[in-house]
């Protein structure tokens, strides 16, 4: 086992993201500082799964830095299309000119299911995998989250983001994007993740 302290870089561009791990992290002594601050680039996420894309993203800020770096990537498999949109879920919002439209990729996430025809199911789960990286040797560990539901149609629910309005968790009625926040954040693929994290630090 390694220890990460007392200084990481979390691997993200996103102050959502740094804000809510910051809060995560700070009750293990440990004192996180975003990419944008250090000036990181945002690498190609060339990897072809989730726990590929968040480890090439934490070797990468690691290596950069010279600090332990944590990053994290994440998305919607729909098991009627066989996993997709999986790591591609932030691209199929994407339009032409580069800007995210997520009811444009929840269609295309129905249209797809029904083309299936009649009998295709609509089983779905969100995926989140945490990747920590060494500077030193390279070295890497990973933390794989999951939760699992339903697709329904049309969306329901202005909370959340991304997939949120049109999947309903496992046991529940709410979509994502009707739920309160804290029951989301309880059982979401990120806090199963966070969990299998905190575990690992001895938490
Ligand atoms: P990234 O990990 O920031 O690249 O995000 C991947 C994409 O997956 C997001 O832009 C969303 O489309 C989707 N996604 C990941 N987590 C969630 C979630 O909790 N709710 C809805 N969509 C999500």
């Amino acid at each position: 086992m390694r220890t990460i302290g007392p200084k990481l870089v979390i691997a993200t561009h996103n102050s959502g993201k740094l804000r809510e791990i910051r809060e995560l992290m700070e009750p293990f002594g440990i004192e996180c500082v975003g990419a944008a601050e250090l000036d990181l680039p945002e690498p190609e996420e060339t990897g072809t799964t989730f726990v590929d894309n968040a480890d090439l993203k934490a070797r990468q800020a690691a290596d950069l830095s010279g600090l332990p770096a944590l990053a994290d990537d994440s998305g919607l498999a729909v098991d009627a299309l066989g996993g997709r949109p999986g790591i591609f879920s932030a691209r199929w919002a994407e339009d032409e000119a580069g800007n995210r439209d997520w009811a444009r990729a929840m269609e295309r996430v129905w249209r797809e299911v029904e083309a299936q025809g009649p009998d295709a199911g609509h089983d779905a789960h969100f995926v989140c995998a945490l990747a920590l990286a060494w500077p030193e040797d390279g070295q890497a560990e990973s933390f794989e989250g999951k939760v699992y539901g339903t697709l329904v149609w049309p969306p329901r629910g202005d909370r959340g983001f991304g997939y949120d309005p049109m999947f309903v968790p496992v046991g529940g009625e709410q979509t994502f994007g009707e739920m309160e926040p804290a029951a989301k954040h309880a059982i979401s693929h990120r806090a199963d993740a966070f969990a299998k994290l905190v575990k690992w630090l001895g938490g």
